[in-house]
């Protein structure tokens, strides 16, 4: 049997039940490819299901307000990438007549999709035959054909392409990488062993060449509960590290370990200075761990003790808006509020 039936038939034994391979959509793939780019199928599961119950459909997304689609979106970060969904999805609406097109060209034009997603979804919902090249397959492909040129993986990856299923082949390739071609591969398991050249070569480990590993960067963010007659500031800036497009409540990173060569990116901007300087503010007892990416992040929250004065200048130039204290977590839509709203003691915030 050659290597591309052994991989099907294999896939068709050990495939995980997953609710978007089940009568697989275009956009179904996509919310999933999309959700899957930044956690780990388990945790994405519960959050796609209850994403797909309250939009069913591209239509139905495209119309829904962006900050209903962001509150589904919690608890996967990456904020960018809902409001991105969603506004591609009101493009294919529009543009395409609600079906995600056909030809690669035409998907790589709408906004956020990429290589690897624009081939996932034609793959698998129009059966188009790309190869996919995700981090699993990637690996994969280094040591099938014992190659270290990241350049031509692509390439190999189309050439290997099972033309009679090649939806079915990209997912098989990819549960390979997930399930069995790990970074300590079980070769002993693995469907198409026989055609591997890293196997027969015995330099499995010399394969994918090693990358190295992302450290962890450590900081401290502080968030301050800024009032003004009862409301709460909330603020965007694009030129921060975090929360680029995102109103968040107004933060300072400390302690971070930080390359001196990035350190500007995580610089905090005048007008946290100035409010800080300006305006008293005590710690809210409590604290808690975060990541985001490379970054191990401790939370803590602040309260200012009065009110931000109405010509306050610092903001000037920025997006802000005023929000009461129970809109807080729909209008600041991250796990990270969620986390350090539990701090707020119980018998509100700004009681004397
Ligand atoms: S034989 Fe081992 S290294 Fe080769 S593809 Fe299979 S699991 Fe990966």
């Amino acid at each position: 049997m050659e290597a591309q039936s052994s991989l099907k038939l294999w896939f068709d034994q050990n495939k995980r039940d997953l609710p978007f391979r089940n009568k697989p959509s275009a956009y179904k793939i996509w919310v999933s490819e999309v959700m899957l780019q930044q956690t780990r199928v388990a945790a994405m599961l519960p959050l796609y299901n209850q994403f797909l119950l309250s939009f069913p459909d591209m239509e139905t997304l495209s119309r829904a307000d962006e900050t209903e689609v962001l509150e589904h979106w919690r608890g996967l970060g990456y904020y960018s990438r809902a409001r991105n969904l969603h506004k591609a999805c009101q493009i294919v609406t529009s543009r395409y007549n609600g079906r995600f097109p056909e030809s690669l060209d035409e998907a790589l034009e709408i906004p956020g999709v990429g290589p690897y997603t624009a081939r996932a979804i034609l793959s698998m919902a129009y059966g188009k035959k790309y190869a996919v090249l995700d981090g699993n397959v990637k690996r994969v492909i280094s040591r099938l054909f014992t190659e270290s040129d990241e350049k031509k993986w692509q390439n190999l990856a189309d050439s290997f392409l099972n033309q009679e299923h090649p939806g079915d082949h990209n997912q098989a390739m990819m549960e390979l990488g997930a399930l069995v071609c790990l970074p300590k591969p079980l070769c002993a398991k693995c469907p198409i062993q026989k055609f591997c050249k890293a196997y027969t070569e015995n330099s499995i480990e010399q394969y994918p060449p090693g990358k190295l590993e992302k450290t962890k960067l450590t900081l401290d963010l502080h968030f301050f509960m800024i009032k003004r007659k009862d409301k709460i500031l909330l603020i965007k800036d694009s030129s921060r590290r975090f929360f680029k497009n995102l109103f968040t409540l107004p933060y300072l990173i400390e302690n971070a370990t930080i390359p001196a060569k990035d350190a500007k990116n995580y610089m905090n901007p005048s007008y946290m200075n100035e409010i800080i300087s300006n305006i008293q503010s005590e710690s809210i007892p409590g604290s808690s761990s975060h990541s985001i990416t490379h970054h191990k992040i401790k939370l803590f929250l602040h309260k200012t003790l009065k009110d931000l004065p109405e010509n306050f200048q610092a903001l000037y130039g920025f997006e802000t808006k005023w929000v009461e204290m129970d809109r807080l977590e729909r209008e600041f839509p991250s796990s990270i509020a969620k986390k350090i709203l539990k701090f707020l003691p119980q018998n509100g915030l700004f009681q004397e």
